[in-house]
């Protein structure tokens, strides 16, 4: 049993990002989706797991025991340390749930005091005198403070954590910080004899972040976004295993879209652009009872099982407003959903071996379909987009799930060409 970091991510698409910095720190990584039990299996000789959650905007007690949950089953798979990964723009209320989860997660631990740097340098977020910018402005002047469930309007890390926690928090400063490892170890020792429970550290770049990652090597729980679990990750000695994930070979290739996201539908279009096979699903039609599935199913048969192909229902914002009027937003996405999902199954049953999902709550709904509990992460096509590997109904199948706004224009050819 190799497992070093056990990591625990407050949502599914955050789950991926973390998971794909630590396989870029060279660590074999598996990712698990939802709360694992005895029967969720873990890949031999992974060095970090990573559970994604859905428990950034839940109730505090429900983020808090499904957090314990997942701590318990990652201690149980032999981890030494947990790092609480939550997003970079430091998403909560007063309520929680970073506070709450966090303090839990040490109370378990029997931990008295742990790191926490949101910083993510390549998406621009940067926390400077423990204030949270977000490119050149600051959090709360970002279009983050007009976030629908968790509205920014803080900028201020210590602040904002001291609303959610009756410990004491305190910071770590920059120039401490470039001082080095030792200075930063240092400064923990000093937090810890003054009763500081939470130690918010500045980081401008991943230099920064490596120094971090470094310093807290031997803490039970550190918390942060991505940028801090790669540092984390660069710190462990290197685990000899660090050679290309091998994915599936042969079979065929399609892209699953369900997302209305403007980059997806970018990634849509240049796919059509490519002259490469692609069919629209018309979700309205499959509500009136049309078998839209067998007339897909009937289509992708009649391909070239040498090129990729794309099904979608992704829509235009008109086509979605109208789609949704007519069924409701829930009966419309149940319908997108169960045909996406649908097709997922017949397709893998067809011998489908690389499948890219686009969309959130749509990779939620194909993984489910298709039992789907544990993916192992191979390369990033793009940052935060990694392919994975894994086994479902008796078959191998390369896995890659997006966020809709993830991933360049060009990923799903590019994805797709590149495995073949
Ligand atoms: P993203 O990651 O871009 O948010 P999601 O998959 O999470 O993508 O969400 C996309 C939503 O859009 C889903 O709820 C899906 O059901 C809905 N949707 C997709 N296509 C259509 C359509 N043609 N008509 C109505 N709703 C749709």
């Amino acid at each position: 049993m190799t497992l070093r970091i056990g990591c625990i991510a407050d949502d599914f698409t955050g789950g991926t990002d973390v998971a794909a910095a630590f396989r870029r720190a060279g660590l074999r990584t598996a990712l698990v989706f939802g709360v694992p039990d005895t029967e969720t299996p873990l890949p031999d000789d992974c060095d970090a797991a990573v559970i994604a959650l859905k428990s950034r905007s839940t109730a505090a007690g429900e983020a808090v025991d499904d957090s314990l949950a997942a701590q318990r089953w990652l201690w149980s798979k032999g981890a030494a340390q947990i790092y609480f990964k939550y997003c970079s723009t430091f998403d909560s209320t007063p309520k929680g749930n970073i506070g709450p989860v966090t303090d839990a997660l040490l109370d378990a631990a029997g931990a008295r005091l742990t790191l926490a740097c949101p910083a993510s340098p390549p998406n621009g977020r940067t926390v400077y005198q423990g204030h949270l910018f977000v490119h050149d402005q600051l959090l709360s002047d970002s279009p983050l403070r007009h976030h629908p469930l968790n509205p920014m309007t803080d900028p201020s890390l210590p602040r904002l954590l001291a609303a959610q926690t009756p410990h004491r928090v305190g910071l770590i400063a920059l120039p401490t910080v470039r001082a080095g490892v030792d200075a930063v170890r240092e400064a923990l020792l000093t937090h810890e004899r003054d009763g500081v429970r939470h130690v918010i550290a500045d980081a401008l770049d991943d230099d920064d972040l490596a120094v971090l990652g470094a310093a807290a090597l031997e803490l039970p729980v550190v918390t942060g976004a991505a940028g801090l679990a790669e540092g984390l990750g660069r710190a462990y000695p290197a685990s000899g295993t660090t050679a290309a994930e091998p994915l599936p070979t042969g079979g065929r290739s399609a892209v699953l879209a369900g997302s209305c996201s403007a980059r997806t539908l970018e990634q849509i279009a240049q796919f059509y652009a490519a002259g490469l096979p692609s069919l629209h699903l018309d979700v309205l039609a499959a509500a009136a009872g049309r078998d839209v599935v067998a007339e897909a199913l009937d289509w992708y048969d009649a391909q070239d099982p040498e090129l990729p192909v794309l099904i979608y229902a992704s829509a235009s914002p008109d086509e979605l407003t109208a789609v949704q009027q007519q069924l409701g937003v829930g009966e419309a996405a149940a319908q997108v959903e169960g045909l996406l999902g649908a097709l997922a199954v017949h397709l893998v049953d067809r011998g489908l071996r690389r499948l890219l999902v686009a969309g959130g709550e749509t990779s939620g709904a194909v993984t489910t379909v298709l039992n789907i509990r544990t993916v192992l992460v191979a390369e990033e096509a793009d940052p935060g987009v990694p392919w994975t590997r894994t086994t479902t109904r008796g078959r191998d199948l390369a896995l890659m799930l997006k966020s809709g706004n993830f991933g360049a224009p060009d990923l799903c050819v590019r994805a797709l060409e590149e495995t073949r």
